[in-house]
């Protein structure tokens, strides 16, 4: 605490993010990266561009990359906005369109970073709580409000609200904007891209940094209605001109155009976590049907908290959330196959199942 600081920064509580360990002595399955290296492509393209142009600002607008989001999903590049990481995007949204008079809705489980927008915008919320099995209830957003936004896939369940659900909510919803957050989609989901023409109030984010392994590169897109997008641009214009830099730019744009690439990691990741939940099923673990590339799993006979300390010791790193309702899962994120044999042994080992 510092007399220095305002009175927002006082009274906030900053997400903590999943441990990035230094040293790499860890089978890292805590923060939902892609076991798999970017494509080939994306390097080589990547390298090319450190040249000398990197004394030149990038192209504040990101036009070329805009233009290839825009073909891949068929839309418009005015229904494209992007962003460095899709956090910043929807720090941005956050401010740009839930700063209303009604509070604005998510579920109570949900991405924990939508409550510190909540504290450092002063953006008023309720928390809705998912149903006993981790489900959105529709009905529960039948309500007034400044705007609703979910994961879907939800974090960290991932479990999935099917599109029809989606219209549902968008057409009972026509007065705030509704922000669905896609980070996992592309590892069973639909995307709800495709109901952006017929709802001027749908935001849909993507990242880059789980399906197109690129984490590190910080790039996430935002999909809408042209008056969305022109909003975003208004408050990315009131921060920072330039979110994305050249080399990201550049990578992401081969990111797009290696589709067959990407297919094939989605495809490896899900292949790997269907044998995972069939094995953790088999040593007694209740898991959470998911269509992302995490799973959340709840023990048996072992406290959550301790299997993660374990874990820990046994150089496995896992995500345990240490609140109501979820306090005795895990969140394991999907890893290459070889990764997550270790974790099924070393698991087994401690749950006392071998
Ligand atoms: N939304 C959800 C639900 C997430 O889990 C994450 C990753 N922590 C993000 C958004 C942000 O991803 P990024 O900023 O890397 O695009």
């Amino acid at each position: 605490m510092s007399q220095y600081w305002s009175r927002i920064i006082r009274e906030l509580k900053p997400y903590i993010p999943g441990e990035q360990p230094k040293e790499n002595r860890y089978i890292k399955l805590n923060t939902n990266e892609n076991p798999y290296p970017p494509s080939p492509r994306v390097i080589d393209a990547i390298v090319k561009a450190v040249d000398s142009t990197l004394r030149r600002y990038p192209d504040p607008n990101c036009d070329a990359l805009k233009q290839i989001i825009a073909v891949y999903y068929g839309l418009n590049k005015g229904n494209v906005f992007v962003g460095n990481g899709s956090d910043e995007i929807l720090a941005l949204s956050f401010i740009s369109f839930f700063k209303q008079s009604l509070p604005i809705l998510f579920p109570d489980i949900s991405y924990s970073f939508y409550e510190v927008y909540c504290g450092i915008f002063e953006i008023q919320n309720i928390r809705v709580p998912l149903t006993e099995d981790f489900d959105i209830s529709l009905v529960d957003y039948e309500q007034p409000n400044g705007g609703i936004i979910f994961p879907n896939p939800n974090a960290p369940t991932g479990k999935l609200l099917s599109l029809e659900q989606i219209k549902k909510l968008l057409e009972q919803n026509g007065e705030t904007v509704v922000i669905v957050d896609e980070a996992y989609i592309d590892f069973g989901g639909d995307t709800a891209v495709q109901l952006i023409g017929e709802h001027p109030n749908l935001l849909v984010a993507q990242t880059f940094s789980k399906s197109r392994s690129l984490a590190g590169l910080r790039v996430g897109t935002a999909l809408g209605s042209e008056e969305l997008i022109e909003g975003l641009e208004r408050a990315k214009n009131a921060f920072n001109s330039y979110p994305l830099d050249r080399l990201a730019i550049t990578g992401a744009v081969e990111a797009i155009r290696d589709e067959a690439y990407f297919r094939a990691t989605c495809k490896k990741v899900m292949d790997t976590r269907e044998r995972t939940v069939a094995a953790l099923s088999k040593m007694g673990f209740s898991i959470i049907p998911s269509v992302a590339n995490f799973i959340f799993i709840k023990p048996p006979g072992i406290r959550a908290g301790e299997l993660y300390t374990r874990l820990k010791d046994d150089k496995v790193l896992v995500r345990y959330f240490d609140k109501p309702r979820i306090n005795e899962y895990l969140r394991v994120t999907i890893g290459t196959d070889a990764e997550m044999q270790t974790f099924i042994e070393k698991t087994a080992k401690i749950v006392g199942v071998v």
